[in-house]
């Protein structure tokens, strides 16, 4: 085997930007193209910059679009309850991986399409399939090796692993969002919620910022994930930089009021039920305003 390309000068700088752009395209493909943009239409972009984040998703090894964003509507709407595809209260390595195993037998073709009307119109989605069965899996597994030796062959075997090393950790970090971010073991929760959902920091670093999900869950329509000023959020930062280009309008940003109701709030202060019309989805509770510390002005810091 020829090691030479490793002990060249350049090696350390070509593996660098290899690594931080594969990991970007992938990690944003998952994060601002499957996850915020198809599955939440939390913003809305010309087609070919979706279908640009979309590959970046599907060379991350996500499987068909449509099969992710069907598995991931259901996980909203029942969250940690009978039914959500890979809570970790049916167990730690369900939630890590074992759920992709069995989706077809929980969600067959005909849900698929109910739960994805939105999406089935479009050509190249429904090429890459509209279920969960072995094909789709085996076509996405095809195409992302031949992508992966293309990049060997053009560019060599240093930006290969970059980029190979870069695919392995961002395939892994959805999966430890679906599962660190739901034990109640684990981060913080700022929102009221149904759910078990965290936020835990190490999981944002790795996940793009997805990792502040007890905010996903409580705004899951909202482009932005890090709410406070120290929830660093990258895909966030991305949607900011396309809207300000013009490649990104009708951004959904949390609404402050629902924000400032929907605030875990001190143990021991007074709960009255919030005015029915300023009430999020999520919400159970609110205390008397005056028991409440100031809300972080956090749509002053989106404007
Ligand atoms: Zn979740
Ligand atoms: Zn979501």
């Amino acid at each position: 085997m020829d090691f030479s390309a490793w002990t060249q000068p350049s090696a350390l700088g070509t593996f660098t930007v290899w690594f931080l752009l594969s990991y970007l395209y992938a990690g944003l493909g998952i994060t601002l193209g499957y996850h915020r943009l198809l599955t939440h239409k939390g913003l809305k972009v010309p087609r070919w910059v979706m279908y640009f984040f979309v590959s970046g998703g599907y060379l991350a090894l996500m499987g068909a679009p449509i099969s992710w964003v069907a598995t991931h509507r259901l996980h909203h709407q029942k969250s940690d309850l009978p039914g959500d595809p890979h809570s970790p209260r049916d167990g730690f390595e369900h939630a890590l991986y074992k759920w992709m195993l069995n989706m077809g037998e929980k969600q067959g073709p005909e849900e698929v399409a109910r739960q994805c009307q939105d999406l089935m119109s479009d050509p190249v989605l429904r090429l890459l399939g509209t279920s969960h069965s072995a094909g789709q899996a085996q076509l996405c597994l095809a195409l992302n090796i031949a992508w992966r030796l293309a990049i060997l062959a053009f560019f060599g075997p240093v930006a290969f692993t970059a980029n190979f090393l870069a695919g392995f950790i961002v395939f892994w970090s959805p999966q430890f969002v679906n599962t660190f971010c739901h034990l109640t073991n684990h981060g913080y929760r700022n929102f009221e919620s149904r759910d078990d959902s965290r936020n835990v920091w190490w999981v944002a670093v790795l996940a793009c910022g997805e990792g502040w999900h007890n905010n996903h869950h409580a705004f899951p329509k909202s482009a932005r994930h890090g709410m406070m000023w120290w929830e660093f959020d990258i895909t966030w930062a991305t949607i900011w930089m396309l809207e300000k280009l013009g490649l990104a309008k009708d951004v959904v940003r949390p609404n402050e009021t629902a924000m400032a109701a929907s605030r875990i709030k001190p143990a021991g202060a007074k709960v009255v039920e919030p005015v029915e019309s300023l009430k999020p989805a999520a919400v159970i509770s609110i205390v008397e305003p005056e028991t409440v510390a100031e809300p972080v002005a956090v749509g002053e810091a989106v404007k």
